[in-house]
């Protein structure tokens, strides 16, 4: 029988949910720790734009739900922790942008949206001064300053994962000879590792999954029941020039979405070129076209808002990625964050990054309501910490952007 470790919670996943649970539990007493199957900041979070919400998509559809006052509450808690006093330490994590803003467009239809959408947006936008606003939208109709700003993913992840370096393992991906699986122990599950270099079984009081799209097939290899994720494609453009000024802006469209027409972030590639991210419906619609024709209507989009950049060399690029939600009937885009709890695994998905807290109260209050108190951790009287180094030798690497 390959020697054992207890633990309180292992957590599988290394983007903004695990990260920030994991930061939430280790603070709390719970013996931790986090299993990465590719790299930290993996899949939706490194490419997230960024953005911290404050509700102006609900906003825009006229109705204020639980939900929307959950979001409404993110930029302030999350300023908090980038402030260094909130819930968990983010001081390491760099804004990109302390502010948004929202161009309702040159049409007539999106000017009315903007405003509606400007009155209604908790915590309030205020028009924005011709200083602030990027310099080509001047005089070009109505720009406003949401209170919504946005993170640099990058040193976000960082930043989560600072001072877990016990904590945090490498499973292996490709190429790994290490296996994982469950194997029922009674009423409770093991983790069986199995690698080239021994074997070992770690015994957890729950399993929390946040894998994002891994959660599907995590859920199957632990035999739950009801494995429940949905999908959202979308095809997201970056384009790389120096001749792109820092912008951070949702572009409204005409029609009644509550999409935008396009989101535009501003980056930085490792050459420090600036790169605009683009994404809102320019992304969603374009999970239909190739990537040639994706970058042909992103072109022309770029040409109708900032004609001089887009004479100069440009290097444009497209990401094909998935949202991963819980399934909503018919599809429903779920508009906060959720977990699905079976006998000892916790599957968590956190909707958007902005909502990463409220998915970490959920799961701190079901770990109170299922009467699993911080235990391990002051209890364990050998030195087992060697034991998981011998399975997972490797830290695991940080994610990079696609246009690097
Ligand atoms: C293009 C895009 C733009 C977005 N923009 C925003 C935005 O501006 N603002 C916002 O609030 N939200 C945004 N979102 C949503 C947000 O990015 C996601 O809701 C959030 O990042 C999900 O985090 P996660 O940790 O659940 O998943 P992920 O970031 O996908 O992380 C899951 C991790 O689990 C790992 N993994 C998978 N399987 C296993 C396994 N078996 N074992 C161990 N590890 C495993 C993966 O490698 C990955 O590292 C955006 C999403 C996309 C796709």
């Amino acid at each position: 029988m390959p020697p054992s470790y207890s633990t309180d919670i292992v957590i599988f996943g290394g983007g903004v949910a695990g990260l920030w649970l994991l930061n939430r539990l280790a603070a709390a007493g719970y013996r931790t720790i986090l299993l990465e199957r590719e790299a930290l900041g993996g899949v939706q979070s490194i490419h997230a734009q960024g953005i911290i919400h404050g509700g102006l998509k609900y906003a825009l559809h006229g109705a204020f739900s639980g939900a929307s006052r959950a979001i409404a509450d993110m930029p302030a808690r999350w300023r908090e922790c980038i402030a260094g006093s909130g819930e968990i330490d983010l001081s390491a994590c760099k804004l990109s942008s302390p502010s948004f803003y929202l161009w309702s467009g040159d049409g007539p239809g999106g000017g009315m949206k903007a405003f509606l959408g400007s009155k209604a947006v908790v915590g309030g936008a205020e028009v924005a001064t011709e200083t602030e606003m990027p310099g080509f939208l001047r005089s070009r109709g109505a720009v406003y300053r949401l209170p919504d700003f946005v993170v640099d993913t990058h040193s976000l992840i960082r930043a989560l994962a600072q001072g877990h370096a016990g904590r945090i393992f490498a499973v292996g991906s490709d190429g790994s000879e290490t296996t994982l699986t469950f194997e029922r122990a009674g009423e409770r599950r093991e983790l069986w590792v199995r690698g080239t270099e021994g074997s070992l079984r770690i015994k957890a009081r729950r399993y929390l999954f946040c894998a994002g799209e891994g959660n599907q097939a995590l859920s199957e290899q632990a035999g739950l029941a009801t494995p429940r994720c949905q999908l959202r494609p979308l095809k997201m453009v970056s384009v790389t020039g120096a001749a792109l000024p820092e912008t951070f802006l949702h572009v409204l469209g005409a029609g009644l979405s509550a999409t935008p027409r396009l989101t535009i972030t501003s980056h930085r590639d490792a050459n420090d070129t600036p790169v605009w991210y683009l994404g809102g419906e320019l992304a969603e619609a374009g999970v239909a076209r190739t990537d040639a024709r994706q970058i042909e209507v992103a072109r022309a989009m770029l040409a109708e808002l900032l004609p001089e950049a887009a004479m100069h060399e440009l290097e444009w690029r497209c990401l094909d990625i998935n949202r991963t939600e819980p399934a909503s009937p018919g599809g429903r885009r779920p508009d906060n964050a959720s977990l699905c709890a079976e006998q000892d695994v916790i599957v968590a998905w956190p909707v958007k990054l902005a909502l990463a807290p409220v998915l970490a109260d959920q799961v701190m209050n079901r770990l109170r309501v299922d009467g699993i108190k911080p235990g391990y951790a002051g209890r364990s009287r050998v030195d087992d910490s060697g034991l998981l180094a011998s399975v997972f030798p490797d830290p695991p690497a940080f994610a990079r952007p696609f246009w690097n």
